[in-house]
C-alpha cells in the first residue's frame, strides 16, 4: 500500500492548487495516479485529467496513509473540513509552488497552500491551513493565525498580526506596524480588494477603500 493524496475542493481554488500538488509529488517521485480531487458536489468524474472522488470514496481507497490539502478559499469551510479530516485520520498536507521564497526563521503551520510567486521574508509565524494566493507576500515579524486567506497580490508588510479566519482581498496593502505596536487585523475581519489598510481592523469588520474604512451596508 502507498500514500494517497488529495486536493479537497475541485472548483477555482482547487484547480489552481492541483498543478502545484502534482509538481510537488513528481519531485518526490510519486506517481500522478496517487493524486485525486475530493469534492462533495462533483461537477464531473474527471477534472483536468484528475479523478474526482467524493470524500466517502476517498476514505474507501486503499492507501497506507491519506493526505488532503483543503483547497477552498472560505476559511470557515476549511475549518469544518479540517475537523472532518482529523476525525477520519486524513492527514493535513501542505502544497507550495516551486518558486515560493521563504527567508530566515519562517514557520508555516500544517495544510498551507502557497501559490506561485509568494514570498515569506524573515521571522514570521503562520498558523494552520493558510492560503497565500499568487504574488502575495508576508514581510518580517508578522504573526498570522489559523485559516487565514490571502487572495492574489496581498501586500502584508512588517509587524502585522492577522488573527484567525481573516480574509484579505486581492491587491490589498496593509501598512506596516511597529515592533511594540503591531497593526492588527482582527479575527474574521475582511479586507476588500485593493484596500489600503493604514490602521488596525477590529474583529469581524469589513473594511474597503483608501484609506480603508468599515463598510457601511445600506
Ligand atoms: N466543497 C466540498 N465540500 C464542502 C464545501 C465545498 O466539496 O463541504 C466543494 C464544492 O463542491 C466546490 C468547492 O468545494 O466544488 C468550492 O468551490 P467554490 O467555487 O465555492 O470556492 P473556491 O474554489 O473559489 O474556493
Amino acid at each position: 500500500k502507498t500514500p494517497l493524496y488529495a486536493v479537497y475542493g475541485a472548483s477555482g481554488c482547487g484547480r489552481g492548487i492541483m498543478p502545484l500538488a502534482k509538481a510537488q509529488l513528481h519531485e518526490q517521485g510519486i506517481a500522478a495516479e496517487r493524486l485525486v480531487f475530493i469534492d462533495d458536489n462533483p461537477a464531473a468524474d474527471l477534472i483536468n485529467g484528475h479523478r474526482v472522488l467524493t470524500y466517502g470514496e476517498f476514505l474507501e481507497c486503499e492507501a497506507s496513509i491519506h493526505y488532503a490539502i483543503l483547497a477552498i478559499a472560505n476559511g470557515n469551510v476549511r475549518e469544518t473540513l479540517a475537523r472532518r479530516c482529523a476525525a477520519d485520520e486524513v492527514h493535513p498536507w501542505s502544497v507550495r509552488a516551486a518558486n515560493v521564497i521563504t527567508m530566515d526563521d519562517v514557520t508555516v503551520g500544517e495544510g498551507a497552500a502557497l501559490s506561485p510567486f509568494v514570498t515569506l521574508t524573515s521571522n514570521i509565524r503562520i498558523g494552520k491551513h493558510f492560503h497565500a494566493n499568487l504574488y502575495s507576500y508576508v514581510e518580517h515579524d508578522c504573526i498570522i493565525g489559523d485559516f487565514v486567506t490571502f487572495a492574489p497580490g496581498v501586500k502584508c508588510n512588517g509587524n502585522i498580526h492577522i488573527h484567525d479566519h481573516a480574509y484579505i482581498g486581492a491587491d490589498a496593502v496593509i501598512k506596516q506596524g511597529k515592533p511594540d505596536q503591531p497593526l492588527v487585523i482582527g479575527r474574521g475581519a475582511i479586507v476588500g480588494m485593493g484596500a489600503v489598510v493604514t490602521r488596525s481592523v477590529p474583529p469581524g469588520t469589513t473594511v474597503v477603500g483608501n484609506p480603508a474604512t468599515p463598510l457601511v451596508r445600506k
